[in-house]
């Protein structure tokens, strides 16, 4: 069967579908796995327990109740009303934002909004002299994202900026970094000056890296993003209000040069499928009308089930005190694992400030972290190697996007000590070799 350009682009193999169908076997296997790789959240019984009861009860008001309303009818494609209306409640309660229902819109997940946005704001534009011009998605701070990488309809449009590395200490201790951005580097981008970037995206906090990006970058960010007229794009799957999944000091501004995207996924509820952007009405009613093409409407489940805990600010009082706490106390976890594992070799993690990840560069390791990944799985460990987390970096020239893992920080105790116990017996053994 031959399939069409748009069909080749979205079936030959990438890295990561490469990767997510290993972890995928792996985890079919009868072998014992110690699954640090993957993006999946905790199930954290509190919230579960949350999640259940409002299941139960919507399902138990009746016929013509939310439940059967919900999965009986579709919504607008702008999406569930009700579940609009409540976030609009519950923004403008929280900040000082003066939202109306025009300002947001539902999508099938985050990364569904991610597809939308990035071929809204990336790839072919006419200018005004009728001229085609190839537009970016500018990244201020790689590594970023993993599946930013192939959401273009054809080819891919990304510009990044290599980050600074700074040495930081966290809680008192050494051996951690922070990437921040370098101004200079972007301000001087070719691509930016020369106007061929369309919309400038950071998540915050960052996956793979938990880096918080500081008020002051993002107020750097949303001034040059003015300058040059184009939006700014905040991926907020951990951030504020909920997951809340960050523990530094961050605030969370928006405008209307501003693309807020928010997801339910981290709070526990990624088979729901549920993305929020907030964002001018102008880019509010392009995103409705990509629903209408590409999904009719977008699922209204998880909207169903969260709409009484935004309208009750459940879901704030959950994110602060069941999600945050479980994931600061996971990653302190982590922390001191590897640093008995490896306090004495040159591994240095990037300072855990969110999101349920920890980066680990190690310095100087004979071999690259694709290898490192193969000698992990032969052992039972999964994690993912940092040359993926790259989007719009020529990762051939860049030796450090080679040296990195991601690990995640949502599995168990048990699994954090056992995946941790062979990160440290493999690298260890690595670096005493060589
Ligand atoms: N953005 C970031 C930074 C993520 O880590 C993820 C998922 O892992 C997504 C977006 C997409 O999440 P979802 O489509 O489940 O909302």
């Amino acid at each position: 069967m031959k399939f069409s350009k748009f069909g080749q682009k979205f079936t030959q193999p990438t890295g990561i579908s490469q990767l997510m169908d290993d972890l995928g076997d792996a985890l079919k296997s009868d072998q014992p796995i110690n699954m640090l790789g993957g993006g999946n959240p905790a199930r954290i019984e509190a919230v579960n327990e949350v999640f259940l009861q409002t299941y139960k009860a919507i399902g138990d008001d009746g016929l013509e109740g939310t439940a059967l309303n919900a999965m009986g009818n579709y919504s607008n494609p702008q999406g569930d009303a009700a579940f609009i209306d409540a976030l609009v409640g519950f923004f403008n309660r929280h900040y000082d934002w003066n939202l109306s229902a025009e300002n947001i819109a539902l999508t099938n997940g985050s990364q569904n909004a991610f597809f939308y946005l990035f071929n809204l704001f990336g790839g072919a534009f006419t200018d005004e002299h009728n001229q085609s011009v190839d537009k970016s998605i500018l990244l201020p701070l790689a590594p970023e994202y993993i599946g930013y990488s192939d959401v273009h309809v054809d080819g891919q449009h990304f510009a990044a900026v290599l980050p600074h590395i700074d040495e930081v200490t966290y809680n008192g201790e050494e051996g951690f970094f922070k990437y921040r951005v370098d101004f200079e580097a972007l301000e001087n981008l070719p691509a930016l000056v020369e106007g061929r970037i369309g919309a400038i995206c950071c998540s915050r906090p960052t996956n793979p890296t938990g880096n918080v990006l500081t008020d002051e970058e993002m107020s750097r960010l949303a001034e040059i993003a003015k300058r040059y007229e184009v939006p700014l794009i905040i991926d907020n799957a951990y951030g504020m209000p909920f997951p809340n999944i960050i523990y530094s000091d961050a605030h969370l501004n928006w405008d209307d040069n501003t693309i807020l995207c928010f997801s339910l996924s981290k709070i526990g509820l990624p088979g729901v499928r549920t993305g929020i952007i907030v964002a001018a009405p102008e880019v509010i009613a392009a995103v409705s009308s990509m629903n209408a093409v590409v999904n009719l409407a977008p699922t209204r489940f998880g909207a169903a089930i969260a709409t009484p805990l935004v309208k009750d600010d459940r879901i704030k009082q959950l994110s602060d005190d069941a999600i945050k706490p479980f994931y600061q106390q996971q990653a302190n976890t982590a922390v001191r694992l590897l640093k008995e594992a490896l306090g004495d070799y040159p591994l240095v993690i990037h300072k855990p400030e969110g999101a349920i990840f920890l980066w680990l560069w190690f310095k100087d390791l004979p071999i690259d972290t694709v290898e490192l990944y193969e000698r992990l799985k032969k052992q039972g460990t999964l994690i993912v190697p940092s040359k993926y987390f790259f989007p719009g970096v020529d990762v051939a020239n860049y030796p450090h996007a080679h040296k990195c893992i991601r690990m995640s920080i949502a599995a168990d105790e048990q699994t954090l000590i056992d995946g941790i116990k062979v990160i440290g017996e493999v690298a260890r053994e690595l670096y005493d070799a060589s």
